[in-house]
């Protein structure tokens, strides 16, 4: 890469960042996709730093209540005042007519290019305010319009404040969005009309998406938008134009940027095409996602597999870690010697966790026996009764198997962790193609845990099936929800009780063997390092924004 291009200035925006279990301000792969690309620029020395918001209550604690239904409790993270650092910087936003104070701390404790967080708690704002950076994806339109305005108009007001230069904004989903209505005010200050702003602000701005699932695309009525604050000086046709009516944060994030990314080469595919019917647009590239290896890869695992060591004695000795750690938070004594499942993901209807026991009768003996063992983890977002009643599903399979279903509460990266290094199976079964791309997979991969998935997401990238894992499903795609689903349960059945069993318990070489190409097939290329190549090569070069093709 050219000198010029790694010396390219980014701020980059995100609603969370997973750097770290004891810095609770992210919810999930989103936060954690961005805690592992601020360690990656911080690892390779790119000047790419971060702007979030100080998250006083977190996402949810999610524990199962007596009646094993999903409980939220929040408590208040008042420990991350000690992690960050208080710049003495402050900067204001206007909310509902009122101005609205943030502080501006700085955050670099773990490994990370800085990380610059607001927080509205401050003595001198209401009660209202000071609990806009309260609940991370908590309450409801308003409160997140809030949120958003704090992060996108006072992400660049505290860029200024703290007089840094930069040269490139990243969106990392829409949430930052509105950081766009500040950036045209600007420009508009120094004289340009809205449309030659509109011009300028797109060459500074690149957006990443995320979800394939419609409704994970956040929109707003204009009327909210208006009541808050958040037209930021722009006129309604203005507003319109650039997220429609209602205003979606995703459209806003394409019309605003001169390239975009989906997170990877299949989801690239997706994103074009569900976006397909909205002009003036970025192009959609892919850039799959990667992952930081010093946090999520076991480095006795790395050095037996540079070693050419014995892999299998060192998965062994972490997957009894494993073990007792379940054995505390649980009191399940899980069995070393036989099949471990993982499964752990947030508890959305398309990821389908419960798909596994769907039909309860043919694969009961397998459980009952201990042949198969399976820990599962996730959190429902508070507000979806659907996905906490999937989470019931589960807690009540821990009954019905008490000695080979676990289920382990209020994941975190700590779970997370320990999960994808010390199981022997990761397990991946959405409905495709609505899996992103699932960035714990490549976790497991790179710990010779065997991926067992759909191809969806990163998977089609990545594997070789009996070689370094398994599909399933063969990418069979269906509108009939019922019809994808009873496909791809048989092919499950098929591939674990037919080819991941057999080898496991009776081919041990071979599954030895299979550990070492799912180390070798992921461990370099699916490394954050890589990504971060990728983001400076084909979205933040000034040429590839200054030529980006926007005849959409
Ligand atoms: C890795 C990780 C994720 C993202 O993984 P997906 O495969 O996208 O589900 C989410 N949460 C935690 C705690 C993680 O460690």
């Amino acid at each position: 890469m050219s000198k010029k291009i790694k010396e390219t200035k980014v701020a980059y925006f995100c609603m969370e960042y997973g750097l770290d279990e004891n810095l609770p301000i992210y919810a999930g792969g989103l936060g954690i996709l961005a805690g592992d690309v601020l360690k990656a620029a911080k690892e390779n020395e790119y000047p790419l730093i971060g702007i979030g918001l100080l998250w006083r209550q977190g996402y949810t604690n999610q524990i199962i209540g007596d009646d094993d239904r999903p409980v939220d409790t929040y408590p208040r993270n008042d420990h991350i005042y000690d992690l960050a650092e208080d710049t003495g910087k402050e900067i204001t936003v206007s909310i509902k007519n009122k101005e609205v104070i943030c502080k501006i701390y700085k955050l670099d404790c773990y490994d990370n290019s800085e990380l610059y967080l607001l927080d509205t708690n401050h003595p001198d704002n209401d009660g209202e305010a000071k609990w806009i950076t309260g609940q991370l994806y908590g309450w409801f339109s308003e409160e997140r319009i809030a949120q958003e305005i704090v992060l996108g108009i006072g992400g660049i007001k505290a860029m200024r404040e703290l007089d840094l230069d930069i040269d490139v904004y990243h969106f990392n989903e829409g949430h930052a969005a509105l950081a766009a209505t500040e950036l045209i005010k600007e420009k508009r200050a120094k004289g340009a009309t809205f449309e030659e702003a509109l011009e300028d602000v797109r060459e500074e701005v690149v957006f990443t998406t995320h979800t394939p699932v419609p409704q994970g695309n956040e929109e707003h009525s204009l009327k909210t938008l208006e009541y808050m604050g958040a037209f930021n000086g722009l006129t309604i046709d203005q507003m319109v134009r650039i997220g429609g009516a209602p205003f979606n944060m995703t459209v806003a994030g394409l019309r605003l940027s001169s390239v975009a990314n989906g997170v990877a080469q299949l989801h690239g595919e997706t994103a074009n095409k569900m976006w397909e019917d909205v002009d003036d647009r970025a192009p959609i590239k892919a850039i799959t996602n990667g992952v930081h290896l010093n946090t999520w890869v076991d480095q006795r695992m790395i050095d037996a597999y540079k070693d050419k060591g014995d892999l299998w004695s060192t998965h062994q000795e972490i997957k009894s870690e494993l073990i007792d750690f379940v054995a505390d938070k649980t009191g399940t004594e899980l069995d070393e010697d036989k099949l471990l499942i993982g499964f752990a993901r947030r508890a959305a209807p398309y990821k389908r966790a419960d798909l596994i026991f769907s039909d309860l009768e043919k694969i009961r003996p397998y459980f009952e026996k201990g042949e198969i063992q399976i820990i599962f983890s996730g959190k429902a977002h508070p507000l979806d009764d659907t996905g906490k009643e999937l989470v019931e599903i589960l807690v009540e399979m821990t009954k019905e198997f008490p000695d080979s279903v676990v289920f382990l509460e209020d994941y975190d990266m700590e779970i997370g962790r320990m999960l994808t290094r010390g199981v022997d199976v990761w397990l991946n079964n959405p409905r495709r193609p609505k899996e992103a791309s699932g960035t714990s997979g490549m976790k497991a991969a790179m710990n010779g845990i065997l991926n067992v998935s759909i191809l969806d997401g990163w998977w089609p990238e990545a594997c070789e099936h009996g070689v370094n894992g398994w599909q399933f499903g063969d990418a069979f795609e269906s509108e009939d929800v019922e019809e994808q689903d009873k496909h791809d349960l048989e092919a499950l059945y098929e591939v674990l009780l037919e080819e991941v069993l057999p080898t496991y318990y009776d081919k041990k070489d071979k599954w030895k063997k299979m550990m070492r190409e799912s180390i070798a097939s992921t461990l370099e290329r699916f490394n954050a390092k890589v990504m971060i190549e990728n983001y400076y090569q084909m979205m933040y070069s000034k040429k590839v924004r200054k030529n980006a093709d926007r005849k959409y």
